[in-house]
């Protein structure tokens, strides 16, 4: 073939395949259960200036001592080293990720990866400072970004987060529409006897705006361990619930590590449906994630009750290739499942704010 018959899609992809084929076998990361590790958060930092009841209902617990964060030089490094070990997807989270100083200066840095193998650089926010960053982020190399919004009216968004600004996130909404962050994702936590009368509406929303909502099922991270299975809307109910209005088709790919499972309009209307139920629904048999806290803690879990310090590590001046064993003696310890279900389960000490979700 010469090269001009080549389409660019055809050329990148054989780009990315030579590329991935260099990270593979012995290489990649792989847990004891003989999943691989495609996929890793990274939150930039424990603070957050929303106070969602589900998340932070009594504000932040004490925020870490700025010298146990992360420096960028840090965080570059750290990635560096997961993509050289198979790492696809990088998602940067927090706390809220733009609060964190010049965030574009990190992503500036993590989107130079893509020549190694990267393939994915995302960030979840709650969009508050869109409108006026959206474009910067863009700039900077960030692909696309995840959006909160638990309500689309102005008082339950109120009650839910604890900030008045439903119509700033909209704003940002549109903002990185226009950047061109796409596809765009809306993430609505659904919490019974706050927002389960709006599933239906997040669908009209996602089918006007042309985006893929993703309904959460409310999880027990909550700061004050308020979480009761009651406040659960399931999986199942928010589905039939959207059908009930849109009836929906079920996208008909292999779900993978996707933590949701994904719906289209039976009647051809743009916008996508992700259902994320890890109550209800446990995904953990295919999972591909990994994280690393905002002071440099891997977590194996979100449900972990352990982490693992590779802060310290690198901080210890050791080489390059004993990082790297660290690293892959950590995802050994990678948990089967979660335990939510279980009669034992214990809530993990620290919240989604700082676990980042
Ligand atoms: N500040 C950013 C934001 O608002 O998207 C990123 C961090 S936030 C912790 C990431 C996601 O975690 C949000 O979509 C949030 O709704 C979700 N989350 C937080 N606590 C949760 C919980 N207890 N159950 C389910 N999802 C939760």
């Amino acid at each position: 073939m010469t090269r001009s018959s080549v389409t660019f899609m055809e050329f990148k992809s054989s780009t990315v395949l030579s590329i991935r084929m260099t990270v593979t076998g012995d290489t990649l990361l792989k847990d004891s259960y003989g999943r691989t590790i495609r996929d890793l958060r990274v939150s930039l930092t424990d603070r957050c200036n929303f106070r969602c009841f589900y998340c932070l209902p009594h504000g932040e617990p004490p925020i870490a001592p700025k010298e146990q964060m992360l420096t960028y030089e840090e965080i570059e490094r750290a990635c560096e080293i997961f993509v050289s070990l198979g790492i696809e997807k990088i998602r940067l989270t927090g706390g809220e990720p733009m609060l964190r100083r010049d965030i574009e200066t990190i992503i500036e840095k993590l989107a130079k990866l893509k020549g190694s193998g990267l393939l994915d650089l995302a960030l979840t926010t709650n969009g508050y400072f869109l409108p006026e960053r959206a474009q910067s982020l863009k700039d900077a190399g960030l692909d696309r970004v995840t959006i909160s919004l638990d309500s689309l009216k102005r008082d339950v968004f109120k009650r839910m987060t604890g900030v008045d600004v439903l119509d700033k996130v909209l704003a940002g909404i549109n903002a990185a529409k226009k950047a061109g962050l796409e596809p765009i994702k809306i993430n609505a936590v659904i919490v019974r006897g706050h927002n389960e009368d709006e599933v239906a509406d997040f669908a009209a929303f996602a089918r006007e705006h042309g985006v893929k909502m993703r309904y959460i099922e409310f999880m027990p991270l909550d700061s004050g361990h308020d979480w009761s299975r009651t406040d659960v809307v399931s999986g199942k109910e928010i589905r039939e619930r959207i059908g009930q209005r849109f009836p929906l088709t079920k996208i008909d790919i292999a779900r993978g590590s996707d933590t949701s499972s994904r719906y289209r309009f039976a009647d051809g209307a743009p916008g996508e449906i992700g259902i994320i139920a890890p109550v209800t629904e446990a995904f953990c048999g295919a999972c591909s994630r990994i994280r690393l806290t905002a002071d440099g803690q891997i977590r194996t879990c979100l449900f972990s009750t352990v982490e693992h310090s590779l802060r310290d590590v690198i901080r210890s001046g050791v080489s390059r290739d004993e990082v790297v064993d660290y690293i892959r003696s950590v995802v050994m310890k990678k948990e089967p499942r979660h335990f939510i279900n279980d009669p034992g389960f214990v809530t993990p000490s620290r919240t989604m704010s700082f676990i980042g979700g």
